[in-house]
C-alpha cells in the first residue's frame, strides 16, 4: 500500500479561539478551537500538525507572523523577544470542518527544570503544576483565549510500497497515532506500540481491525525497563519513552510478513532509539523508518 504525504495546503497564519476545553485523563487536556477563520486551515487527517503561537503573559495582543512557508520563522526572529508570542508544536486530534472546530490533545507534563527562559511558563495559565507554555496553556485555558495556527501538513509519509505499519510513541505522540490509526484504510495492518503515563491515560479510537494497539503502561512497567530502579513511583515519573522502546526492542514482529513502513515519534530518544534499533537489530531498510523527535528530556522547545 502506497500512501502519500502531503505539504500543508496554502499554510498561513490563522487566528482561533477557546471554546473549550476537557480533561480527556489524567495527564491528558483536550482544547477544542473555534472561529471563522478556521474555515482557512485544512483538514488532512493523520498526524497533521501545526506551529502554534500563545500569548507570553502581559501580552494582551497576539503578533503573529504574517509571512508564510518558511519565512515566517526569519519575521519571527526579527521580532522583539518581549513581543514576539511562544511557539510549540501540536497534532489535530480531530477537526470538525462543518463548524470550524478542532480539538488538540495537551500532555500536561511536568516537566523538567533546564534553567531556561521557557521553563517559567507564563502563557497565562494559574497554579498548577504543568510546566511550559504549551502544557500551562492547556491547563489553565480560558474561552476566548486567543492563538495562532500555522498548518504544517502531514509528517506520515511512506514513500514505498509496504505491507504494514510499525508506530511507536510515548503519549506526546498518542494524539498523531490515534489521527493514523483512524486515517488508514480499513485493510490496513500494523501495530501501534503507545507508551502513556497511567493505564487511565488510554484513549479510545477506531484503529482498523488488523492494526493492534499495544498499550505501555509507564507505572506498571519495573523500574528497570521504565529507566529508574526502584519504586513504583519513580517507574511512573521515569523519563517518557524508555518503556516503549523497551518494549519495542523484545516485540516479537515475525507474524508480521512483508515490507513495513515505521513512523516513531515522542521523545527524541525514543524517536532516535526506535529508528536505530528497526534499522541495526531488525534489518529495516532506512528508506522505510520515519522518526520526528517531539521534544527532549529536560529542554524546552527552542522559542
Ligand atoms: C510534529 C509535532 C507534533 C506534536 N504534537 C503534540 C501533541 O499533539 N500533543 C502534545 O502534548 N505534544 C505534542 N508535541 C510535543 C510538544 O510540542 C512538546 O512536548 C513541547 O515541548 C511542549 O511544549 P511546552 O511548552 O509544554 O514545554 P517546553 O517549554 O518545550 O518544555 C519545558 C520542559 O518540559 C519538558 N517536556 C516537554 N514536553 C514534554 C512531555 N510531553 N512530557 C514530559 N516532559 C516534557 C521539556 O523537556 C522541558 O524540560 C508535538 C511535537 C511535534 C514536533
Amino acid at each position: 500500500m502506497a500512501y502519500k504525504g502531503r505539504r500543508a495546503v496554502d499554510p498561513h497564519v490563522v487566528m482561533a479561539e477557546v471554546i473549550g476545553t476537557k480533561q480527556v485523563s489524567p495527564n491528558m487536556m483536550r482544547v477544542t478551537l473555534g472561529g471563522d477563520e478556521l474555515d482557512r486551515f485544512t483538514p488532512a487527517g493523520y498526524d497533521q500538525w501545526f506551529r502554534l503561537f500563545l500569548p507570553r503573559a502581559g501580552q494582551d495582543m497576539l503578533r503573529l507572523p504574517t509571512r508564510t512557508s518558511g519565512l515566517w520563522y526569519a519575521e519571527y526572529l526579527t521580532t522583539p523577544r518581549a513581543r514576539r508570542p511562544w511557539v510549540r508544536n501540536y497534532t489535530v486530534r480531530a477537526a470538525r470542518p462543518d463548524l470550524n472546530e478542532l480539538d488538540v490533545d495537551f500532555v500536561l507534563h511536568a516537566g523538567e527544570d533546564d534553567g531556561e527562559e521557557a521553563g517559567g511558563h507564563d502563557a497565562g495559565h494559574g497554579a498548577g503544576h504543568a510546566a511550559g507554555p504549551g502544557a500551562g496553556f492547556a491547563q489553565a485555558a480560558e474561552q476566548g483565549l486567543r492563538v495562532g495556527l500555522l498548518d504544517q501538513g502531514v509528517a506520515y509519509n511512506p514513500r514505498h510500497d509496504h505491507d504494514w505499519t510499525l508506530l511507536v510513541a510515548d503519549e506526546s505522540g498518542l494524539p498523531a497515532v490515534a489521527g493514523i490509526c483512524e486515517s488508514l484504510p480499513d485493510d490496513a495492518r500494523g501495530v501501534a506500540v503507545v507508551e502513556v503515563p497511567t493505564a487511565a491515560d488510554k484513549q479510545e479510537f477506531r484503529a482498523p481491525a488488523g492494526v493492534e494497539v499495544r498499550w505501555v503502561v509507564r507505572s506498571e512497567v519495573a523500574g528497570d525497563d521504565a529507566g529508574q530502579g526502584g519504586t513504583h513511583d519513580a517507574a511512573a515519573h521515569a523519563v517518557p519513552g524508555r518503556a516503549a522502546l523497551a518494549d519495542l526492542c523484545a516485540l516479537d514482529l515475525s507474524g508480521h510478513g512483508g515490507d513495513v513502513y515505521a513512523f516513531t515519534i515522542g521523545e527524541s530518544a525514543l524517536a532516535t532509539g526506535a529508528r536505530r534499533h528497526l534499522v541495526g537489530e531488525r534489518g529495516v531498510p532506512k528508506a522505510h523508518v520515519d522518526f520526528v523527535g517531539y521534544w527532549r528530556h529536560g529542554k524546552a522547545a527552542p522559542s
